[in-house]
C-alpha cells in the first residue's frame, strides 16, 4: 500500500464464491485514489448541482490555443467564451505566463471559476527530448521509462501544464505506419508493461503532486492496425483478437490509474471509435474507468466523412450517446448539444456523467487549489540530473544488431587498433533530426540541447587522441551524389567507417507519415553501396523511427546498430555503447522485417494449416514444398525476431525446466497459482553484460488457435563474465489463460511449450500438460 492512499477497511459480509476464501477472510483493503474518492465525488456533486446545462456543456468543450473563434466563426473571441465557462480545455499551449493568462479568465471572471485543464502532446519529453517511445520500448526497463515520464511530468507541469496526451499504446506491427514510433512496439505483454510505466511516471504517486500531470492512454482502440499501413485508414479486428492484443495495453494503463483515454480517428469493424458504443461499454461498465474519454483532434466531426452521421447534430448525439466526454477541437457538443437535449435524442444524464468525470479529474489533479503555475523563467540549460536519464535511455534503447568478426575481432567495441575514424552520413550530425517525431511540440525543447554523435566523437576522439574524419556524404531525402565520392575517399583513409543513415524524426516519422517503401530514403542507398565497396571495416548506424527492411545494407557490413531517433543525449550515449564503456542491452519490440512485402509481420503470429518450415529460394518449390503459406521470392522469417538484441557478452541458456510436467485447468481456475520453470542464464562472454531472458508459451488443443508463441514475462539480468543466475518464472492462469471459442478468459485442458529463450525464435520448449 503507497503511503499517499488512504485505506478504507470494508469489513462486508458478501460471500465469497464456494472453496476460495475462507468465510472469516477480510477482504483486501481498498485503496482510496483520484478515481474512487469519496471527498472528490461530493466536490463533483455539488458544482455540478450549481452548473447551467450551458456551462456543463463548456466543460466538455476543447480547442487547441490556435483555435479560431470570434464573429466571423459564429463564437465569442475565446477570452469570452473562458470568461462565460463555454471552454473546459485548452490544448496546444505552453509556458506558464500564457496558460496563467487564460486561466485567470476561468477562474476570476467565469461564475463557477472552474479551472481550465491544459493539456499538450508530451510524447517523450518536454524540454529534455528522450528517445522515440518505441526506442523506449527497446530497453524493456519499465523503471527508466517510467523516469523519462517523471522527468516530462515534472518539466510539463512547470509549464503550466497538467495533461500530456500520452502515451500511445496502440499495438502496431506494421512499419509502413508511420506512428510506429509512438507506441511500445508489437506485442501486449511488453505494450502493458510500458502503459503502466508511463502513466505511473506521469502521474506520480499522486495526481495532484506539483510535479504530476494527468496521463491520457490512446488511441482507443486499434488505431495502430490501419489497413495497407496508411495513417487513419480503417481497421477490422475480430473481438478474441482485440481483448488478446489491442485491449490489454489499454486495460493496463487503467489499472494503473491513468486519468484519461482518447478516442481514435479510425474505424474499428465498421464503427468509428469516436462513437462505438461497444469498445466505451468495455472501458466504462467492464473495467469501470472513472476518468474521461477526450475525442481525437475532430473526431467527431469527422463521423460525418465516417459515414455515420449526416450533419453535425448527429455526429454529436452519436459520440455522447457512446461515452466521448470531451470534443476537441470539433464544436459539436457545445453547438448542438442544446437542441438534442431539448428534443429528448441526449438524455441530460449523459451530459452530467460526462461532467462529472471531467470534474473529478480537475478536482483530482488540485486545479481547484492551485490553478495557477509559477512563472519562473525557462532554465537556460537542461537540468543535468534529466540529461543523465536522457543519456541512460538512450543508451539502452540501442539495438545491437550484428556484430561479426572481421579478420577474428568483432569490429565493436572501437578497438585500440583504431585510430583515424572516417564518420559519414546525413545522420551524423544532424541535431534536428535526433530529436524524433513528437520533440518540441510545445516549443521548449530544441536543437540546441542535441549532442550529436559527430560532437560527441569529436570530443572523444580529443581525449584519447583519435582523429576523426566527418564526411555528410548526402542528404536524408533529396540532395546529390556530389558528395558520396568524397565520403568514399574519406572511408579509404580510415581504420573504421561509422556509417549514420536512416530516416528523418519530423517528416518522415509520426503522425500522417505512412511510407509505401521501407527502404534507407533519398541517395543513402547508394551511398551505402558505394561505401561497402570501398571495403574499410564498417559499423551501419541506422536513425530512424520505424523497424526499416535492412536486408541488402545488413549484408554489406559486419556490425549494425539499430539507433532509432534518441533524443537530446543520443550522441554521448552512442559514443559510450560504440567505444565499449558501456555495453548494447537494447531488444526489439518490434519484428524486423527482410522486405516490405512481408508486412505485416510479427512473432505471435498463427501458424496456418500450412506452415513452411524450411524455404529453400534458390530453386523453384515443387510438390509439397510449393503449396506451404509462404512466397515465392522471399523467406517468411524476419531478418531480426522480437526481442533480438547482441550485447559484447554472450549468454547461453540451459534446458527448460519445469517443476511439474502437468497441471488442472480446474485447480488454476480456482486457485490462479500453478508451477514455475526454470532455466540457467550463464554469461560466457569476458565481459559484464545485460541479458532479457523472456518466457513464451505456446497452447495447443484448445478451442481457438493460439500464436506460435506468447510473450508471458521477463527478466533483465545484469551479469559479470561467468557469472550464472538462475531465472524463475511462474506458469499460472496469468500465462495460461486466454479468450476461448465463447469468447471467455479461461484455462482450458491443453499442450503447452515454454521457453526460456533470448529472442521470439531461438530456443527450445519444455513440453506441459493441462489436464482437465
Ligand atoms: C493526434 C493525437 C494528438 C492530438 C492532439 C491528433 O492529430 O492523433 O495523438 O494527441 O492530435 O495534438
Amino acid at each position: 500500500m503507497r503511503a499517499w492512499t488512504i485505506v478504507l477497511l470494508l469489513v462486508s459480509c458478501s460471500t465469497q464464491s464456494e472453496g476460495v476464501a475462507p468465510a472469516t477472510a477480510v477482504p483486501a483493503p481498498k485503496e482510496i485514489t483520484w478515481s474512487n474518492d469519496p471527498a472528490i465525488a461530493k466536490r463533483v456533486d455539488e458544482l455540478l448541482a450549481k452548473m447551467t446545462l450551458e456551462e456543463k456543456l463548456g466543460q466538455l468543450n476543447q480547442y487547441s490555443a490556435g483555435h479560431p473563434t470570434g464573429p466571423e466563426t459564429g463564437n465569442k473571441p475565446i477570452e469570452d467564451m473562458i470568461a462565460a465557462g463555454q471552454v473546459g480545455s485548452i490544448l496546444n499551449l505552453a509556458g506558464a505566463d500564457k496558460i496563467n493568462r487564460l486561466q485567470k479568465i476561468a477562474v476570476e471572471r467565469s461564475r463557477l471559476k472552474i479551472p481550465l485543464l491544459f493539456g499538450l502532446d508530451v510524447i517523450h519529453g518536454y524540454r529534455t527530448t528522450f528517445p522515440i517511445p518505441l526506442a523506449l520500448a527497446a530497453s524493456w526497463n519499465p523503471d527508466l521509462v517510467q523516469r523519462t515520464a517523471e522527468v516530462a511530468a515534472a518539466e510539463a507541469a512547470a509549464g503550466g501544464v497538467r495533461w500530456t496526451f500520452s502515451p500511445m499504446v496502440d499495438i502496431a506491427n506494421d512499419a509502413r505506419w508511420g506512428r510506429i514510433i509512438e507506441g511500445s512496439g508489437e506485442d501486449p505483454y511488453l505494450g502493458s508493461v510500458m502503459a503502466k510505466a508511463y502513466v505511473v511516471g506521469y502521474q506520480g504517486k499522486r495526481l495532484g503532486g506539483p510535479t504530476s500531470i494527468a496521463a491520457c492512454a490512446k488511441h482507443y482502440v486499434g488505431y495502430g492496425a490501419p489497413e495497407a499501413g496508411r495513417d487513419y485508414n480503417t481497421t477490422y479486428i475480430p473481438e478474441r483478437r482485440l481483448r488478446a492484443v489491442y485491449l490489454p495495453p489499454f486495460k493496463a494503463a487503467v489499472d494503473a490509474g491513468v486519468a484519461t483515454l482518447m478516442s481514435a480517428f479510425s474505424a474499428l469493424n465498421d464503427v468509428p471509435t469516436s462513437a462505438n458504443p461497444y469498445t466505451m461499454n468495455i472501458l466504462k461498465r467492464e473495467w469501470r474507468f472513472n476518468g474521461f474519454v477526450v475525442s481525437d483532434w475532430t473526431s467527431i466531426g469527422e463521423l460525418i466523412e465516417h459515414g455515420i452521421a449526416t450533419d453535425g447534430a448527429m455526429a454529436a448525439r452519436k459520440a455522447m450517446l457512446a461515452g466521448v466526454d470531451m470534443d476537441m477541437e470539433s464544436s459539436l457538443y457545445i453547438r448542438e448539444l442544446p437542441a438534442l437535449i431539448k428534443a429528448g435524442q441526449v438524455p441530460p444524464g449523459a451530459i452530467d456523467d460526462a461532467v462529472r468525470r471531467i470534474l473529478r479529474v480537475k478536482f483530482a489533479l488540485g486545479l481547484f487549489e492551485r490553478p495557477y503555475t509559477d512563472e519562473k523563467p525557462p532554465a537556460d540549460a537542461i537540468d543535468p540530473a534529466s540529461l543523465d536519464v536522457a543519456k541512460q535511455a538512450a543508451l539502452e534503447s540501442f539495438v545491437l544488431l550484428k556484430n561479426t568478426p572481421a579478420k577474428d575481432t568483432p569490429i565493436l567495441p572501437i578497438g585500440n587498433a583504431v585510430r583515424r575514424i572516417a564518420l559519414i552520413g546525413p545522420l551524423a550530425d544532424d541535431a534536428d533530426n535526433m530529436q524524433g517525431a513528437w520533440a518540441g511540440w510545445g516549443g521548449q525543447a530544441s536543437a540546441k540541447d542535441v549532442t550529436t554523435l559527430r560532437v560527441a566523437l569529436e570530443a572523444y576522439a580529443k581525449e584519447h587522441a583519435l582523429e576523426v574524419v566527418y564526411e555528410r556524404g548526402t542528404e536524408i531525402t533529396g540532395g546529390s551524389a556530389a558528395g558520396i565520392a568524397k565520403a568514399v575517399a574519406a572511408a579509404k583513409t580510415a581504420d573504421l567507417v561509422l556509417l549514420a543513415v536512416g530516416e528523418s524524426g519530423g517528416d518522415m516519422t509520426g503522425e500522417a507519415s505512412s511510407r509505401t517503401r521501407l527502404d534507407l530514403p533519398g541517395l543513402q542507398a547508394s551511398l551505402v553501396s558505394a561505401i561497402a565497396a570501398a571495403g574499410r571495416p564498417t559499423a551501419l548506424l541506422v536513425f530512424s523511427g520505424r523497424p526499416l527492411a535492412l536486408t541488402p545494407y545488413v549484408d554489406a557490413f559486419p556490425a549494425v546498430v539499430q539507433a532509432w531517433h534518441p533524443g537530446v543525449q543520443g550522441g554521448p550515449a552512442l559514443v559510450a555503447a560504440l567505444t565499449g564503456a558501456a555495453d548494447f542491452s537494447g531488444r526489439l519490440p518490434v519484428t524486423m522485417p527482410r522486405s516490405v512485402g512481408q508486412v505485416p509481420i510479427y512473432y505471435n503470429h498463427l501458424n496456418t494449416g500450412r506452415p513452411a518450415k524450411t524455404i529453400d529460394l534458390s530453386k523453384p518449390a515443387t510438390g509439397d514444398a510449393k503449396y506451404k503459406s509462404r512466397y515465392i521470392d522471399e523467406l517468411n522469417a524476419p531478418l531480426y525476431p522480437f526481442g533480438y538484441g547482441l550485447s559484447y557478452s554472450q549468454f547461453t541458456y540451459s534446458p527448460v525446466m519445469p517443476s511439474a510436467s502437468s497441471l488442472s485447468a480446474k485447480a488454476l481456475e480456482q486457485s490462479g497459482s500453478g508451477i514455475t520453470v526454470r532455466a540457467t542464464v550463464k554469461n560466457v562472454g569476458t565481459r559484464k553484460g545485460v541479458e532479457v531472458a523472456q518466457l513464451y508459451v505456446r497452447l495447443r488443443g484448445t478451442s481457438v488457435s493460439l500464436p506460435v508463441r506468447e510473450l508471458k514475462g521477463y527478466q533483465r539480468l545484469a551479469l559479470e563474465a561467468g557469472e550464472s543466475r538462475d531465472v524463475v518464472f511462474s506458469i499460472g492462469k496469468e500465462q495460461l489463460a486466454f479468450w476461448n471459442i465463447d469468447l471467455k478468459y479461461v484455462v482450458e485442458p491443453s499442450a503447452v511449450s515454454i521457453w526460456i529463450a533470448p529472442d521470439a525464435q531461438a530456443g527450445q520448449p519444455a513440453e506441459l500438460t493441462v489436464t482437465p
